[in-house]
């Protein structure tokens, strides 16, 4: 199944993400970046469409080896 992958050198830790997010996988760890729950995730991309920094990557998460 495919998970969100936040890159937490860009994320800018605006809350837009956890805001769309259905499930309520994502979080904003200590106000510095989107920490996301991947037993909550269901890969449906929304974080990703809605993140003004591009941060989030909704990937099989057997290729997320980078
Ligand atoms: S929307 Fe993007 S920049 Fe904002 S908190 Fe989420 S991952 Fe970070
Ligand atoms: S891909 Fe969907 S379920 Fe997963 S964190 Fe993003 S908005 Fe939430």
């Amino acid at each position: 199944m495919k998970k969100a992958v936040n890159d937490i050198d860009r994320c800018v830790a605006c809350g837009v993400c956890a805001r769309q997010c259905p499930r309520e996988a994502i979080s904003i760890y200590k106000g510095c970046y989107a920490k996301v729950d991947f037993s909550k995730c269901v890969g449906c991309g929304l974080c990703e469409k809605a993140c003004p920094a591009g941060s989030i990557n909704v990937s099989e998460v057997g290729n997320v080896s980078k």
